[in-house]
């Protein structure tokens, strides 16, 4: 297929290069000039404007930081110049508003179009071992299946237009209060005179069971190989995880759902990013209950 690629960063350039690699002819767009040089290094053909990238495509994926720049970009930049019939795909982590309301206006103009974020970090975006949750129609979502599993592991149609963001958002929430959790039980354990390891050991078997604990252990030496093990560099960036939790608290508060801890957890992360921790990892948060 020929597909345009819209926002070529650290996600993006390893998903673009994938695209290359399953045999599409991939027509780039940043705003970056270095980000448009490792996409022409991969196989990329790159344009001037994302107007150009999208010329004669059968399909146009974004990866873009927020919201504002992706509603910016499909309606100036994408609409009426992809040709009439393009399936779009926007994999940014957005806020579930915008989201619905960029798909509303592509399907007034005859596209189909896919909210399609990502779990998975830059790591996945490179080996093409992402997670995709996806929300649109059922039409959308199989169009859009083919080229997200170019990238992916897994790809999974969460619902309608919005139900991708919603699901990464609450995933993301419930990440952030299990890794808070476990950093909280780890040090009282240890506090109270118990191994660390040993509570690794006892818990991650029991029913204190979890991602946080289980996966990405968030002491240094103790359970799996993690950030914590390499000074909490590289991983899932704090600043990612407060703008995850923004966009949480956003919807929650437009959906009136009850979020005590999710609001707690992102007030936590609120000031563990203002101690100028915006370089580590989220799961560097229990160094704040040393
Ligand atoms: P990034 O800042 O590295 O990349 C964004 C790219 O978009 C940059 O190269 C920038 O130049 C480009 N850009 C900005 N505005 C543009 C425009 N109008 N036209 C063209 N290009 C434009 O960010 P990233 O880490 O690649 O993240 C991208 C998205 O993926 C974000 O929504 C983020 O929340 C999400 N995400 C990131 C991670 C991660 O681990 N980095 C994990 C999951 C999801």
């Amino acid at each position: 297929m020929k597909i345009a690629f819209i926002g070529l960063g650290n996600m993006g350039g390893g998903m673009a290069a994938n695209l290359v690699k399953a045999g599409h002819e991939v027509r780039a767009f940043d705003l970056a000039q270095p980000a448009l040089a490792a996409a022409r290094d991969a196989g990329c053909s790159t344009f001037d404007s994302a107007k150009e990238a999208c010329e004669g495509v059968e399909a146009v994926v974004s990866m873009l930081p927020n919201g504002a720049i992706v509603k910016g970009l499909f309606e100036n930049e994408v609409f009426g110049h992809a040709p009439a019939g393009a399936v779009l795909l926007d994999c940014s982590t957005i806020d579930v508003a915008t989201a619905k309301s960029v798909i509303e206006t592509a399907t007034s103009q005859g596209y189909d179009m896919v909210d399609a974020p990502v779990s998975g970090g830059i790591a996945a975006a490179n080996g093409g071992t992402l997670t995709f949750m996806v929300g649109g129609t059922d039409e959308a979502f199989a169009r859009a299946e083919p080229i997200l599993q170019a990238m992916g592991k897994a790809v999974i149609h969460a619902g309608d237009a919005g139900a991708g963001q919603t699901a990464k958002i609450c995933n993301n929430m419930l990440l952030a209060i299990t890794m808070i959790g476990t950093a909280e039980a780890m040090k009282m354990a240890e506090k109270l005179g118990l191994d660390p390891q040993k509570f690794y050991e006892i818990s991650s078997q029991s029913s204190g069971y979890n991602w946080s604990l289980n996966a990405y252990t968030p002491l240094p030496g103790v359970g799996v190989e993690s950030p914590a093990d390499n000074g909490y560099a590289g991983g899932f960036a704090t600043p990612l995880m407060v703008k995850d939790l923004r966009l949480a608290m956003e919807a929650a508060q437009t959906s009136d759902a009850a979020v005590p801890l999710g609001a707690r957890a992102a007030a936590l992360y609120e000031d563990f990013l203002g101690a100028g921790n915006e370089g580590l990892d989220f799961s560097a948060i229990i160094k704040t209950y040393d």
